[in-house]
């Protein structure tokens, strides 16, 4: 069993130092990452949509080309465990979810899945013995077709300096930059 070019264990190495520890999001992710790749028509440039926050990104990210930084991954917040991989030029592409009926019969992912264990009680060694024996059989691909606005590259608008804090930031949010308009994460 091999995700992309990688053996299954070393994509476990790649994820304990990109991640920090083998999460069993990220490895899973691995398997959707893989299967969006192979049904996607050979060799088109494509850009990611990940569906979640948590884990899946980071998939994407050793995998692909597509990062959040270049802008050819978005993160869209349904909180599904899903992401697709569509062509840049016409937004046809693959979607790839994790299928709760399909992950029925795996114990220790299911309870993964659906948080049915806290972390603590979660057998991380077994989850992955599950994860590598179920491979992409827990998962289900639709064809789809990204919204034009979505898959259509944002371009910046004009710069201009706050008059509060004197840093640069994107016009359109207003006369002075949203932090100084109160959203800032800063106490
Ligand atoms: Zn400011």
């Amino acid at each position: 069993m091999r995700i992309l070019e990688h053996t299954f264990e070393e994509y476990l190495k790649i994820v304990k130092s990109f991640h920090g520890y083998e999460a069993p999001g990220v490895v899973i992710g691995g398997l959707m990452v893989d299967a969006a790749v192979r049904n996607l028509a050979n060799d088109i440039p494509y850009n990611a949509i990940c569906e979640t926050q948590s884990c899946l990104p980071d998939a994407i990210q050793i995998l692909t080309p597509c990062t959040i930084g270049n802008g050819w991954l978005k993160i869209i917040y349904s909180g599904r465990y899903a992401m697709a991989l569509y062509d840049k030029s016409n937004g046809e592409g693959v979607r790839v979810f994790l299928d709760a009926e399909k992950v029925e019969p795996w114990k220790e992912i299911k309870a993964w899945y659906l948080k049915l264990k806290s972390k603590s009680e979660q057998d991380s060694g077994e989850i992955l013995r599950e994860i590598k024996d179920a491979g992409d059989s827990i998962l289900s691909i639709q064809h789809v077709c990204i919204k034009p606005h979505i898959a259509m590259k944002k371009h910046k608008g004009k710069i201009a300096l706050c008059p509060k804090c004197r840093e640069a930031y994107p016009s359109d949010s207003g006369d002075i930059c949203t932090a100084c308009q109160g959203e800032t994460p800063y106490l």
